[in-house]
């Protein structure tokens, strides 16, 4: 298990195995907040990490979304601090297993009722998260329905979930999304807005200026899409002629 430092209040704990898994401790005035929980052969790792922090104890844990790679590690660390943890509620009926996920054919429970708390809302706003600490929640839906990534504004990192996934240095789609283009539109949105220095996604390693690559991407789904069009009339074309 790898322990990184991001910037000054930002740790990343990172396994390999097959792609990378990572998750984030952030270092608030009174103590951490965890950003999603990983695997829970991880929890040993993320728990001395953050211990070695030296930032006082685990406050809050906050997730992006509800995918066992994301809060597989959670009840392990509630059994050793029992903190709040916070959701979208777009999300909490999916993981609790109430819902199929989009693209599933069974609802599973990925994480047992009563733990998840919804992430409070801006008072008087119906869609804007609270800010939350250092961190501000924004709301991504497309691959899964209540994703969020997480803004540390005083250090200028967005901490990004499943936005995106990475691959050397570059980002790409994220796989298993139901919903691509909605995933996408949410994930160019946000970064335009945002424009952080750097992203960390949990499925591959820091990218800078995010915003920088965003043409690129959106050319080679272009690419992808008429190339996957070009195809398929190709087939129907075939299919007529038989
Ligand atoms: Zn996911
Ligand atoms: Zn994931």
């Amino acid at each position: 298990m790898g322990v990184k430092s991001i910037t000054e209040s930002i740790r990343s704990v990172g396994v390999w195995v097959g792609l990378p898994i990572h998750v984030w401790i952030v270092a608030e005035q009174d103590g951490v907040t965890l950003v999603d929980t990983g695997m829970s052969f991880m929890t040993k790792g993320i728990l001395k990490a953050i211990e070695g922090m030296n930032a006082g104890p685990l406050k809050q844990i906050l997730l992006t979304h509800g995918h066992s790679d994301h809060v597989g590690g959670l009840q392990n660390i509630l059994r050793v601090h029992d903190v709040p943890v916070y959701m979208h509620a777009a999300e909490i009926p999916y993981a609790e297993g109430e819902i199929a996920y989009p693209g599933k054919d069974k609802a599973h429970v990925h994480v047992e009722k009563g733990i998840l708390r919804p992430l409070p809302l801006v008072q008087g706003k119906s869609k804007e998260l609270a800010v939350h600490g250092s961190l501000t929640p924004y709301w991504t839906p497309g691959h899964s329905p209540g994703h969020v990534v997480y803004f540390h504004q005083g250090e200028n990192v967005l901490l990004a979930g499943d936005l995106f996934n990475g691959k050397r240095g570059k980002l790409i789609q994220p796989r298993f999304t139901p919903d691509p283009e909605m995933a996408m539109r949410s994930a160019f949105d946000i970064v335009r807005e945002l424009d952080p220095e750097r992203i960390e996604v949990c499925h591959g390693s820091t990218v800078y200026r995010p915003v920088g690559q965003l043409e690129d991407m959106e050319a080679d789904i272009r690419r992808a899409r008429e190339l996957e069009a070009k195809l398929k009339a190709r087939k129907d074309a075939k299919a007529k002629a038989r």
